[in-house]
């Protein structure tokens, strides 16, 4: 092997990790003859947030320095890859104040929402507030990105080995060079030798690079089978319930796709933080209750969801830097580890990921490859920014 060629190991296999790999693959820099790239996931694609979330996308999204360049990458890569085959669309988005329904009167009461949103009970609607527009928001079918990026991974020659675990990262003598990773798989512990080394491994990071503090709320989601199609809307509503309790549960409509072969649309509820992450993606637990608070929220104010039915309930947990209000920029932390050469870590995604994994996976590959990032300029995202010491 030559001296120079790069063995470089993604650790994690969401949408972070897929990103990175695609664009250490396009870097021009990035010699198939000689380098190599593998990404190790412990479960299957898409079993994790980056498989479970709503999908949606804003240039307006944070951190202001990446998230604009991330958008503008989604576009491309709907170009590049095909887009229609993650749903890939451009779309209105609006915070909503709602109300549970059981009556179907036949006003809008707040005046403001659009026509075409007729599919929520007119009466349910209190207030309507557009936050995004064609121009600046749109949406992807999480999953289906991930599982096209991961095609084309491959078919740009890397490798990618499911169901198997890092279980340690190996350094040199000194401590200070990585060298190899530990991996644990259906058979015994096997080394993979190793020169660059990135840990995307999302909320469970923290167990590969123990200086890095992450909180892991869990979320659940359901997806719905409207019993007929709806507006190109992502909508973020406070569902006020019979109870005069509230509620929030985000409400994607998505187009047509090939998993279920009709639209469907997908909501989720808050975030939980009195759950332990589990030790891996593959014993995440459903919580059926969690899941029946958004079921019922959302069909107190839309009869074509209530009707549909539910054809899935779903689980995930994001890595968190800290709690923060909306819009505030926390995180993600994206830059190499300093002290320890050849280790790099993308973390801390919050509620952005799926919107800023190709800025990310962009600015990583130029990091690793060139020594710097030159797409954005994302020095506030280093880890020296976030490790303990
Ligand atoms: C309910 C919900 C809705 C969301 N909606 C949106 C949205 O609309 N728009 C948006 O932009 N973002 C959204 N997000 C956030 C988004 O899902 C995450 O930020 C994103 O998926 C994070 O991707 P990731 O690759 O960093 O982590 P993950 O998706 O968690 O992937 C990490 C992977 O690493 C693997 N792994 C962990 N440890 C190891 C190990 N030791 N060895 C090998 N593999 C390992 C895991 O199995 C996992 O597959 C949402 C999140 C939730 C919870």
């Amino acid at each position: 092997m030559p001296s120079d060629a790069k063995q470089i190991i993604i650790i994690g296999g969401g949408i972070v990790g897929i990103s990175t790999a695609y664009y250490l693959l396009q870097h021009p820099q990035y010699d198939s003859k000689k380098d190599f790239v593998i990404v190790i996931e412990a479960g299957h694609l898409g079993e994790s947030a980056s498989g479970k979330a709503g999908g949606f996308l804003a240039s307006w999204a944070t951190p202001k320095c990446l998230a604009p360049l991330s958008f503008k990458l989604h576009a491309e890569l709907a170009k590049d890859l095909g887009g229609d085959k993650w749903g890939y669309r451009r779309v209105h988005a609006a915070e909503i104040k709602l109300k549970i329904e059981l009556e179907e009167p036949d006003i809008n009461v707040s005046g403001k929402a659009p026509k075409n949103l007729d599919w929520l009970l007119p009466g349910s609607i209190e207030d309507y507030t557009e936050v995004g527009t064609p121009v600046d928001s749109a949406q992807a079918h999480p999953k289906l990105l991930l599982q096209s990026m991961a095609s084309a991974v491959i078919s740009g020659g890397a490798s990618i080995i499911l169901n198997t675990s890092v279980s340690r990262i190996n350094y040199d003598d000194t401590g200070s060079v990585v060298k190899s990773v530990t991996v644990t798989g259906d058979a015994a512990e096997t080394i993979v030798p190793a020169t660059h080394i990135l840990v995307a491994a999302g909320p469970w990071t923290p167990k590969l690079i123990p200086s890095i503090h992450l909180l892991a709320p869990k979320g659940h989601s359901v997806v719905f089978n409207p019993s007929r199609d709806l507006s190109s809307h992502v909508l973020f509503p406070v569902i006020e319930t019979e109870g005069g309790g509230e509620i929030e549960a985000d409400i994607y409509p998505r187009p047509k796709d090939s998993l279920n072969g009709f639209e469907t649309a997908y909501s989720s509820g808050p975030d939980y933080y009195d759950s332990l992450l589990p030790s891996s993606v593959e014993t995440v637990e459903v919580e059926s209750v969690k899941c029946d608070e958004v079921i019922t929220a959302i069909s107190g104010v839309s009869q074509q969801l209530r009707e549909g039915g539910v054809i899935a309930r779903q689980a995930c947990y994001k890595a968190q830097i800290r709690k923060h209000e909306e819009g505030e920029e926390v995180g993600p932390i994206v830059g190499p580890m300093e002290d320890v050469k050849g280790l790099w870590v993308a973390t801390g995604f919050d509620e952005w990921g799926i919107q800023n994994a190709p800025g990310a996976g962009l600015v990583t590959s130029q990091m690793i490859i060139e020594g710097k990032a030159w797409s954005a300029d994302v020095d506030s995202l280093h880890p020296r920014h976030y490790v303990a010491r």
